[in-house]
């Protein structure tokens, strides 16, 4: 078992290791006072996992009312983020009571604006169960939901009080899912710390699963902290991300988060004329994850003008200046654009 220390403006640890879900209620006592805790999970995660998360939290003396939504991003929505709190309502949850996020990040993000939300804020510990929310969406406080208009367009910061990764419940984790996190922990390694590509490229993901999810929390840990609202050095992370949404939107989200990022970072690279290319988008297809721009400069330049990250007439673009080291770059439109003929250029 690891503990990492994220020293946000309230400090929380991310406790990780195997077997810790038949623990949580012992780990979330020494956190809160046992309490009445909504136990939120999807209708994939509930049958493996809320049972044994329930008898934990009891046994530890917190009383436990569950609610279980169906899984999938399409019920990130705000009728399931307005069911959940007539839920905690309906169960008399007060501001010294908690919510527990058991699954992915859709339930963790659902959970956390919940919290966020429900009498103006109360105490959530996230429980991750994918290897995407272990290594991301656990960390660092941001929660949404999505509107009609786009991924994550209501949310609020809200960082959780704890955070406990059981590694064991990457077990039952179908590979194409375990390739969503393993796209975001090879942008970990590209922006930060290259030394890591070598264990992900060894493919045991499961195996090394503890040191990985360590390492790429401490990662995560190092953007975050001293810029929780993201407006400085934490958009870092959206390395592959401006070129990534643009295929995601475009594919009509039939490409993943985790391929559109993958070939977003092959596209980075491709722009920005690295010498890393070729090694990187090698070890990329060696791990299932496509590196191929399904779309040209100009259809991917006008579905990335419409991201919410934009400001202005200018776009802030994320480049790798060698593998460790990353930056922003400000371009006008004009710009973006040639880079993008550099960067997706079409039949690659
Ligand atoms: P998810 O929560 O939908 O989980 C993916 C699928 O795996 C679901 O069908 C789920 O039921 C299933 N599942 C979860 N755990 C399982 C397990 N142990 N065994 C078997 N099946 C399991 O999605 P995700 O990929 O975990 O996360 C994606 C979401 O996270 C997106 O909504 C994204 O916007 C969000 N996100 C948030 C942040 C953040 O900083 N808040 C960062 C990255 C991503
Ligand atoms: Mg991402």
């Amino acid at each position: 078992m690891t503990t990492v220390r994220i020293n946000t403006e309230t400090p929380y640890d991310v406790i990780i290791g195997s077997g810790l879900l038949e623990r949580c209620g012992e780990l979330i006592s020494a956190v809160h006072t046992p309490c009445s805790a909504v136990l939120v999970s999807d209708s994939t995660v509930a049958p493996l996992y809320a049972e044994k998360a329930r008898k934990s939290l009891e046994s530890a003396g917190f009383s436990v009312s569950e609610f279980v939504f169906s899984a999938g991003e399409e019920q990130k929505n705000l009728a399931t983020f307005g069911e959940l709190l007539g839920f905690m309502a309906a169960s008399s949850l007060t501001r010294s009571d908690i919510a527990v996020a058991l699954g992915g990040g859709v339930t963790g993000d659902l959970t956390g604006f919940a919290a966020a939300c429900y009498e103006r804020g109360i105490p959530f510990v996230q429980i991750p169960t994918t290897l995407l929310s272990m290594v991301d969406a656990s960390v660092g406080g941001k929660t949404a939901v999505d509107l009609p208009e786009g991924k994550n367009l209501a949310g609020a910061f809200h960082q959780p009080l704890l955070v406990v990764c059981d590694c064991d419940c990457l077990k039952t984790l179908p590979p194409e899912r375990i390739s969503e996190g393993v796209a975001e922990m090879i942008k970990h390694a590209l922006i930060s710390d290259p030394s890591l590509l070598e264990p992900i490229a060894s493919g045991n993901i499961l195996e090394n699963a503890e040191l990985l999810v360590k390492r790429n929390v401490e990662i995560k840990r190092s953007f975050v902290v001293g810029d929780e609202r993201d407006s400085g050095r934490r958009q870092l992370l959206n390395f592959g991300h401006t070129v990534g949404h643009a295929v995601e939107k475009l594919s009509g989200y039939s490409v993943s988060h985790g391929q559109a990022v993958s070939i977003g970072m092959v596209a980075a690279l491709r722009g920005a004329g690295g010498a890393d290319i070729e090694k990187i988008a090698a070890l990329l297809e060696k791990l299932n994850l496509p590196t191929r721009c399904p779309y040209g400069a100009q259809e991917v330049y006008h579905a990335a003008l419409g991201d919410k990250k934009r400001s202005g007439e200018y776009i802030n673009y994320v480049v790798l200046e060698s593998p460790g080291s990353a930056k922003t770059v400000r371009m006008s439109k004009p710009e973006f654009r040639a880079f993008l003929e550099k960067a997706v250029p079409e039949g690659v």
